[in-house]
């Protein structure tokens, strides 16, 4: 892995607009990215999470442009090595990123068209982006079968055929077809069982290692980030609160937030169980956050200046950024392994 910065996203915004009545009047806005920055390095594996609703795919969705964004920046450093903005990129110039940065999706089963073979799944890219046809795309789909562990025999079989873990290998082969260089997993092993899910994680480690890939790495799990992520940012409504190197965030997380997400997570062994965090209230609404900290109704720590004034994301240590007041004075309880 190099420091090389691949993706730098600067004060991203994702407003979606609430409209109301007749004439569809604009009445509000739904906040669901609210100035989020965030990097990646070349080959690393960021993991982002949160809660579910706390725009952890929206975050996804503007940088494969998906979406527009409302505002702010995503710079990717392309193959030349040339840095473009993504975020204000007009649509009729975007087909290179379009390869370059792919996503894989959740659900397995609703991402696949259950009336293509699987030939026709992984070389639909190939043939729209004009890169292979005939005998070179069914070659080109026998590679990339055999690549995430499955049969080339495979590929005149339809979605129904295969179990769920297979379906996923299928989803990572059509992410794959294009080569691309940035690939963003939104929840890629959440739908499936927990001995599968340890499959495709060990393939996606052993595709990136392969290929120099990174990866933008979307979970609400952080037992399945602990096992993949180099960093985390962890995002609670619209914005980030805490990012740091994975080992670091777990062992000593700064943000309140982080800890009670923590104490979650499962433990291999019952006397390291710490007690888990129950969190009271309701997770805020973007349409309509809280002045202040976003998390300060459902803090146990809240104190009087958490309800007044907004905390900015700043470096505690070399790597270490928290969005909160009380970070320098808050002993948190993280998640010790022996
Ligand atoms: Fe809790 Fe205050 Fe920190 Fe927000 S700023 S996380 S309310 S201690």
């Amino acid at each position: 892995m190099t420091e090389q910065v691949q993706l730098s996203v600067q004060n991203l915004k994702m407003h979606f607009p609430i409209h109301r009545g007749f004439i569809s009047r604009v009445v509000g806005h739904v906040k669901a990215v609210d100035d989020v920055n965030l990097h990646v390095l070349s080959g690393e594996t960021l993991g982002l999470v949160g809660e579910s609703g706390c725009g952890k795919t929206t975050v996804g969705r503007c940088i494969a442009r998906a979406y527009t964004p409302s505002g702010g920046d995503i710079f990717y450093q392309n193959k030349q090595g040339a840095q473009v903005n993504l975020a204000t990129l007009p649509k009729n110039e975007l087909q290179p990123y379009r390869r370059e940065v792919r996503m894989i999706f959740q659900d397995p089963y609703a991402s696949l068209n259950p009336r293509m073979n699987v030939l026709n799944i992984i070389g639909q890219p190939l043939k729209i982006h004009g890169v292979a046809k005939g005998k070179e795309l069914e070659d080109r789909v026998a590679t990339l079968l055999k690549r995430v562990g499955l049969q080339p025999e495979y590929m005149k079989r339809y979605p129904h055929a295969f179990s769920g873990g297979q379906r996923q290998r299928i989803s990572i082969a059509r992410a794959l077809a294009l080569e691309p260089r940035l690939v963003i997993g939104d929840e890629p092993v959440s739908a499936l069982d927990v001995s599968v899910q340890a499959q495709i994680l060990n393939l996606l480690q052993d595709l990136q290692a392969e290929l120099k890939l990174t990866y933008l790495f979307i979970s609400h799990d952080l037992s399945v980030v602990e096992y993949i992520a180099n960093r985390v940012a962890v995002m609670y409504v619209g914005k980030l609160v805490e990012v740091a190197p994975t080992s670091k965030l777990f062992a000593t997380p700064k943000h309140p937030y982080t800890e009670a997400l923590l104490s979650a997570v499962p433990k291999p062994d019952p006397r390291l169980r710490s007690q888990r965090i129950i969190l009271e209230g309701d997770i805020a609404d973007p349409a309509n956050p809280p002045s202040g900290c976003y998390f300060h109704l459902r803090c146990r720590y809240a104190a009087k200046v958490c309800g007044e004034n907004t905390p900015e994301l700043r470096e505690l240590s070399p790597g270490h950024s928290v969005a909160c007041h009380l970070a320098e004075q808050l002993q948190l309880q993280g998640v010790h392994y022996q």
